[in-house]
């Protein structure tokens, strides 16, 4: 099974931007032993702007451009360095890939990418990629990871895209409001009501939010694959995931009826 994993950084990293040793850890053994049994993995890695403001141990997130962008390129190296150093030990190469929407959008760059990405896979390599944050403004941003990682699933054909996020999955109403809110596990159609499910406030978390991963959903199902949103605190469950068992919420990608 070709699998593309989106991590994000509220599962990689404490508030403080302070690496979550113990779930980088986890993810990192279950990822290597997935390779190990013979799927593919593409990581999609959130955590470079919160990993460069733990290190310059700034006291808040920067709400301006150049520093978002300079704690980018710091926390980028930063994240790397720890993925290179954890997948090393189960004997396992890694490769940096940084693209914006730009990239994607642009036929021969885009060529260019899925066929790097492709010869990685070839060569046994766990692929990571992020979005480029240092060069990547308003206007050519992808903007969150869930997206990008819609859009990588889609150019490598991946079977699977699973978003890890600090949330168990879509609910019916927001469970952090509501005890009554039940969890949808499986969803076959994205239906307007599905859609509005994704509005409420409260339902942000990161970057993305229901909002993004809804999108992220309806690219990938389109393009046939299937797509789990599942609480990146137990990476364990990427084993049961994989194996198609009730984890989180899964959305069914649509297929040619034979
Ligand atoms: N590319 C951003 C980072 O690495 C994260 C974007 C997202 O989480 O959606 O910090």
């Amino acid at each position: 099974m070709r699998i593309v994993l989106k991590i994000g950084t509220s599962t990689l990293t404490y508030p403080s931007g302070r690496l979550n040793i113990r779930h980088v850890e986890a993810l990192v053994k279950v990822i290597s032993d997935l390779k190990n049994a013979g799927h593919e993995v593409i990581l999609v890695s959130s955590g470079a702007i919160a990993l460069g403001i733990g290190k310059l141990r700034l006291r808040e997130r920067p709400s301006d451009i150049p520093t978002k962008q300079a704690a980018a390129a710091i926390g980028q190296c930063e994240l790397m360095y720890i993925y290179d150093r954890l997948f090393s030990q189960f004997d396992h190469s890694i490769a940096q890939i940084l693209l914006t929407a730009d990239d994607v959008g642009h036929e021969e760059r885009k060529t260019n990418f899925e066929n790097t990405m492709e010869r990685l896979l070839e060569l046994g390599v766990i692929p990571v990629v992020n979005e480029n944050d240092t060069v990547a403004t308003a206007e050519i941003r992808v903007g969150d990871n869930d997206t990008l990682g819609a859009i990588t699933a889609c150019s490598v054909h991946a079977d699977l895209l699973v978003l890890f996020s600090d949330i168990d999955g879509l609910f019916t109403d927001d469970p952090r409001r509501n005890p009554e809110a039940k969890q949808i596990t499986e969803v076959r159609e994205i239906t307007p009501e599905i859609e509005a499910l994704g509005g409420g406030a409260g339902s942000k978390n990161g970057t993305g939010g229901m909002i993004t991963k809804l999108k992220a959903a309806k690219i990938v199902t389109e393009n046939g694959s299937d797509m789990v949103i599942a609480n990146g605190n137990a990476p364990e469950t990427l084993y049961d995931i994989v194996e198609g068992k009730p984890v989180g919420t899964r959305f069914v990608g649509k297929r040619e009826k034979s």
